[in-house]
């Protein structure tokens, strides 16, 4: 019997690649429901699968914003069980917080948010039932540790932990497993995607000059950073993979081990200082020293 996983947000992506690699697993060891907000975009998932088994995929339509989508979704699986679930679709917000509209804020966290809640609750007693299941999310090292000019989106993804560390605990009583996978940097399309405060817009201009400075340094280091460290996603892929295929799968698994000085900050110095001192530093001294040489 094969393992039935449904992704959220397959039409780029980790989305994209998770599904295409399970879809076309040489044993056919799955069935897997690739779902996307807007079927349209659905050609290059198509492409991507030409040649695999009709029988390992299928593509549905899923908002997870849209709880009536959500529950045709959930309604539309053959199987009528879904063993592991992959909340995937997130957006990203970047910008200084006075620049962040309310609108903007308020999307981030339908879809990261509620947008993940629900699609939890959708499939959690299904699993509770069954005595079985996996709720795998690919999560970000901004869940863990804040990232200057990324509030929202941290805020964001911090919830989302939250969510799961406490669902983790009442979970292992029904051989349930939730696993968040720490993804940092990844050359996907998330940072063509995520809402960006405009850097000619009114918004930026009407921000405080040292402010501006720093984002502009920012965007620099976050340039210089996708550059040097992003994974591909295929590396990304092999740790979502392990999850999927580990019979007990750990709460959290780091697909690199880059951030890893930084995160522990937050147990070895639990005040925060040396963090907020670290980062900063992470962040802003390249930008420094190039400024004094100038
Ligand atoms: P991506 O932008 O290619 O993928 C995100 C997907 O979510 C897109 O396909 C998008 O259409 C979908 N989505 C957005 N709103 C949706 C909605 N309402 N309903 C359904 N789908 C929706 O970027 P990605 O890198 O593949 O991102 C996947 C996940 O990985 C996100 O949750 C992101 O936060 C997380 N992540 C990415 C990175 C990175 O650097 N790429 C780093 C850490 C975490």
């Amino acid at each position: 019997e094969k393992t039935v996983v449904l992704i959220t947000g397959c039409s780029s992506g980790i989305g994209l690649g998770l599904a295409v690699r399970l879809a076309s697993d040489a044993s056919r060891r799955f069935k897997v429901y690739a779902t996307m907000r807007n079927l349209a975009k659905k050609e290059r998932l198509l492409e991507c699968v030409r040649g695999c088994h009709a029988s390992t995929l299928e593509i549905l339509q899923l908002d997870v914003t849209d709880p009536l989508s959500l529950a045709a979704a959930a309604q539309q699986v053959q199987e009528q069980r879904v063993d592991v679930l992959v909340c995937n679709a997130g957006v990203g917000l970047m910008g200084p917080l006075e620049t962040c509209s309310y609108q903007a804020m308020k999307n981030i966290f339908d879809v990261n948010v509620f947008g993940t809640i629900g699609t939890i609750q959708a499939f959690l007693p299904g699993m509770k039932r069954r005595k079985a299941g996996k709720i795998i999310i690919s999560s970000s090292v901004g869940a863990l540790q804040g990232i200057p000019f990324n509030a929202v989106y941290c805020a964001s993804k911090f919830a989302v932990e939250g969510l799961c560390e406490s669902l983790a605990v009442i979970l292992q009583q029904f051989n349930m497993h939730v696993t968040l996978i720490e993804c940092g940097p990844v050359n996907t399309s998330f940072l063509a995607n995520l809402q960006q405060t405009d850097a000619e817009g009114s918004a930026l201009q009407a921000l405080d000059p040292q402010t501006r400075a720093l984002y502009s340094q920012y965007l620099q280091h976050c340039q210089s950073l996708f550059r040097d460290v992003a994974q591909d996603t295929e590396e990304v892929l092999q740790v979502f993979l392990d999850a999927i295929c580990a019979p007990c799968p750990p709460l959290r698994s780091f697909t690199t081990q880059v951030f890893m000085p930084l995160t522990r900050l937050k147990l070895t110095s639990p005040d925060g200082s040396e963090y907020v001192r670290a980062m900063h530093q992470f962040v802003f001294s390249a930008g420094e020293a190039q400024g004094d040489r100038a």
